[in-house]
């Protein structure tokens, strides 16, 4: 749950932008004072702190308060102004009073959430997962403490047949891996890795006593990225995991995602559709995949502009990554079509699910020039294993969605299973 604190009274936001943030899992969370603001924060683990600037000319006592609740709280509350206006005294004023982001109103709740969750997403990013693969235990162990004393999340392996199913399971996003084990070595099991597109770009790095040059190249030809060399200092083997895995997020999300929602992009949803049903598979569990176009959407670009267009799509792939499990997989199939895949739920139980999203988003209030509108979706929803593979999957689904929008629009429809 996210957090947003406002002193009580400021509606300049509107009260209405307040509740529909709660549609994007947003709370907002009145305070009288600094010291309470400061125990609300500290209780929920920080959040954005809404405020007009009107206020840093009115209450010059309210900005020196702000400074020390910032120190007081470490980081863990970010400051974002807003204001009628929107010009370089005002702006000016708001970075001295300790502001990080300024917007100017009227403002909407997508757009508003929208900067919250950018608020938020900066000072909270995900811990490295690395996979450890050793034969040594102790090794093992000894590498593992020391990157999670660095903040890290690892997985082992002491047998390099545990591998794939790691990789596949756990879905770690860096490998360290020894150059000698009994039965495999490092660089056959790197080369094994690679053969798996879905592992093609996973980074390898090799942590051996092998002093040989010619050895150490031949191992990164072979599909690794890096060679470090044993007995390594633990700060220097932090530094270099951190370095790589950093480097492979960043590429990886350009890579994967669709520039406009930052959701999986076609190709990326379709290759993870694959692992899932992989994955349902070996555990003996259900999926389900649910396919969302958005209701005439051209008229909505002919009234408002393509812009304004842009602006929904994103309300929607922000609310969709906002209220589905972690677990669950989301992207933008095509321009207004998105692809969910939901983890252990059968068509019924996604169909709750997803008709629980359709309810918000109907209910989401897109703001243009002083109007304001809704739109609303259709979704068509398949399920594995009645249908086994992702192409399946895909057009079943379509072919519900193309019922949903048969029969009025604005509804979901259930794929029935194939007729044996
Ligand atoms: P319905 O799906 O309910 O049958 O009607 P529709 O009007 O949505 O029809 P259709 O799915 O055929 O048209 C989709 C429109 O979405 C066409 C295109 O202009 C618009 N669109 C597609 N991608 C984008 C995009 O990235 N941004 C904007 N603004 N519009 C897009
Ligand atoms: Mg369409
Ligand atoms: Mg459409």
């Amino acid at each position: 749950m996210k957090n947003v604190f406002v002193p009580a009274g400021d509606r300049g936001v509107g009260a209405e932008v307040f509740d529909q943030l709660r549609i994007f899992g947003i709370t907002v969370h009145e305070f009288a004072g600094a010291d309470e603001v400061l125990r609300l924060a500290r209780n929920l683990g920080g959040g954005v702190l809404l405020a007009d600037a009107a206020r840093i000319e009115r209450e010059p006592a309210f900005v020196a308060e702000l400074g020390r609740i910032k120190r007081e709280l470490d980081g863990a509350l970010r400051i974002l102004f807003y204001s009628v206006r929107d010009d370089f005294e005002t702006r000016l004023k708001a970075v001295r009073a300790g502001g990080e982001g300024f917007f100017q109103l009227p403002v909407d709740a997508t757009r508003l959430a929208d900067r919250i969750d950018g608020f938020l997403a900066e000072s909270a990013s995900e811990p490295f997962h690395v996979l450890i693969v050793d034969d040594d235990a102790e090794e093992v162990a000894f590498n593992a403490l020391v990157l999670q004393e660095a903040g890290m999340i690892t997985s082992v392996a002491t047998d390099p047949s545990q591998v794939v199913p790691i990789l596949v399971e756990a879905k770690p996003e860096i490998i360290l891996m020894d150059m000698y084990m009994p039965g495999c070595s490092g660089s056959e099991l790197a080369a094994l890795i690679r053969q798996n597109e879905a592992f093609a770009a996973i980074p390898i790095i090799f942590l051996s006593v092998e002093r040989d040059l010619e050895k150490q190249i031949g191992a990164i030809r072979r599909g690794g990225d890096e060679f470090l060399e044993k007995p390594i200092k633990p700060e220097h083997l932090v530094a270099s995991v951190q370095m790589r895995a950093e480097r492979t997020r960043s590429i990886r999300f350009f890579i994967e995602r669709d520039s406009l929602t930052g959701l999986l992009n076609h190709t990326h949803l379709i290759e993870r559709l694959g692992t899932e049903i992989l994955r349902a598979r070996r555990a003996g569990d259900v999926l389900s995949f649910a396919m969302i176009d958005l209701d005439r959407f051209k008229a909505v670009n002919d009234r408002y502009g393509h812009l304004m267009g842009d602006q929904v799509i994103k309300s929607l792939s922000r609310l969709l990554s906002e209220r589905l499990r972690r677990t669950d997989v989301v992207g933008r199939y095509g321009g207004e079509e998105f692809g969910v895949i939901l983890h252990g739920a059968d068509t019924r139980r996604a169909g709750r699910i997803m008709d629980e999203l359709r309810e918000a988003f109907s209910q989401v209030k897109h703001r243009v020039d002083g109007s304001e509108f809704s739109v609303t979706l259709s979704c068509g929803i398949a399920g594995y294993p009645e249908y086994m593979s992702p192409t399946e999957l895909v057009e079943a689904a379509d072919r519900s969605l193309y019922r949903a929008k048969e029969r009025g629009r604005n509804r979901i429809v259930l794929e029935d299973p194939p007729a044996v």
